[in-house]
């Protein structure tokens, strides 16, 4: 027998039974990013491994272990996206889009980091970023935040999610507390494992959030990094806090947030829930002033922050369980008699021009009138328009309402009007959902 080949471990199909979820909160996010004033932008789903290095930073998880590389023809090293935001800057920076300019710009798409998959980590995820150039104020990073919490509430996961954030500061004061980190790490050097001994000089801040309960403890007496920051991200974090407050968005502040990519500075925050096990961070983000300049564009600040789109759906599929059951189909016509066919064909083209939001189906397996209402109802379908001989003689039809069960014969050029109302009816229940 022929070996079945499966998909790559840790990359999912979505089904056609799982998509609309998927379509909804896409469409909610998409709309939300317009109401904000963000244009889309898409960018390529590999690019040269030295971007990412680059931007990421060479000492961070990433990029040590997550990452997908591999060689072209040419021998380039090419590698799978591991998260947009060095892409879209490099995109930016390459066509003008950056310079002297503000500009807010998102993105959707696949991800691919090399990870251990379970519930909500994967090693292809889908992110919606959004990315904003060219102002430095706190009150940017508070719309962000506010646009964030916006979506949370049209989904309906409002209560489900709480923010976390934290200002990781400048470069310099980072620097300083770095110092400190290492004093501290040195003298208790016994208690590290080996990666941690390995990046102890090198990023010893990531050890912050490491999960070693030894670590932690040591951590507990360490200086927090508030400590060490200097006055200007002080007045910063401070000004976003008021704004945060002022717009009434609760939020922990945790001086334990420092973020896995090396490039953020001053603000970071994550939007958690604990609903969801251990992958709890539905979205990520923070300002990275530094990035642009780095990657060979300008000195031009930006902030932005990313949503991981299977653990939202998740989220919401959790709280709301009821969007699961949409409708399928809108409308399914049946036939039965001597020229039903070809009318039925003909009737369902009418019908699409004249309904064309609509899911409109025919029956193309032929049968009884009751074998094809039962295909109907298996289809889910909120409605089963049926021919017969009589109806094509006098120009009618029978609507079926197969919530309610109840019928009518309609004459035909009435049919869409009579549809669009009963349909009409459905569509605002699920709106409401
Ligand atoms: P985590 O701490 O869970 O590993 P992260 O800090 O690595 O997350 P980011 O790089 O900030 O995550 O990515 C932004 C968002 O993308 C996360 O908040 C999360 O929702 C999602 N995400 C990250 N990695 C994965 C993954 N492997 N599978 C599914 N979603 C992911
Ligand atoms: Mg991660």
């Amino acid at each position: 027998m022929t070996k079945t080949i499966q998909a790559i471990r840790g990359m999912n199909d979505v089904l056609p039974g799982d998509i609309s979820l998927y379509q909804y909160v896409e469409k909610v996010l998409k709309k939300v990013l317009l109401n904000y004033g963000f244009s889309e932008i898409r960018t390529p789903i590999i690019e040269y491994t030295p971007l990412f290095k680059r931007a990421i930073g060479e000492d961070t998880d990433i990029i040590n272990k997550e990452m997908y590389n591999f060689n072209d023809r040419h021998s380039n090293s090419i590698t799978l996206r591991p998260e947009g935001t060095a892409g879209c800057v490099r995109a930016g920076i390459e066509h003008g889009l950056l310079h002297n300019q503000e500009q807010r710009l998102w993105y959707m798409g696949p991800m691919f980091r090399y990870e251990r998959p379970q519930k909500g980590r994967y090693r292809q995820f889908y992110q919606i970023g959004s990315e904003v150039f060219g102002l430095k104020g706190p009150n940017i990073d508070a719309e962000l935040i506010l646009m964030t919490a916006r979506c949370w509430r049209l989904l309906g996961i409002a209560n489900h999610v709480h923010l976390e954030l934290n200002s990781i500061g400048s470069i310099e004061a980072r620097k300083k507390y770095h110092h400190a980190l290492v004093n501290i790490l040195e003298k208790h050097i016994s208690i590290l494992d080996h990666d941690s001994k390995r990046r102890m000089h090198s990023n010893p801040m990531r050890l912050l959030d490491s999960k070693n309960p030894s670590i932690k403890a040591l951590f507990d007496n360490a200086p927090p990094l508030g400590d060490y920051l200097d006055n200007k991200s002080r007045e910063h974090f401070t000004e976003l806090c008021r704004l945060l407050d002022l717009s009434g968005v609760s939020y922990r502040i945790n001086q334990r947030l420092v973020r896995g990519l090396d490039y953020y500075n001053n603000t970071v925050f994550e939007w958690i829930t604990n609903s969801l096990g251990a992958q709890g961070a539905v979205c990520s983000g923070g300002r990275y002033d530094h990035l642009v300049k780095l990657l060979g564009g300008g000195d031009i600040p930006a902030v932005g922050c990313a949503i991981g789109l299977e653990r939202l759906v998740l989220l919401v599929r959790l709280v709301s369980p009821l969007l699961e059951h949409q409708q399928n189909v809108d409308i399914y016509l049946i036939y039965l008699g001597q020229g039903t066919e070809n009318a039925m064909l003909l009737f369902s083209e009418y019908l699409r021009n004249k309904l064309p939001e609509f899911k409109i189906m025919t029956n193309f397996g032929g049968g009884s009138f009751s074998t094809q209402f039962t295909r109907a109802n298996k289809l889910g379908a909120r409605i089963a328009l049926a021919l017969g001989e009589d109806e094509i003689k006098h120009h009618q039809c029978i609507i079926k309402d197969l919530y309610n069960g109840i019928q009518k014969t309609v004459s035909q050029c009435h049919a869409a009007d009579t549809l669009r109302v009963i349909l009409t009816d459905t569509s605002k229940q699920q709106n409401s959902l």
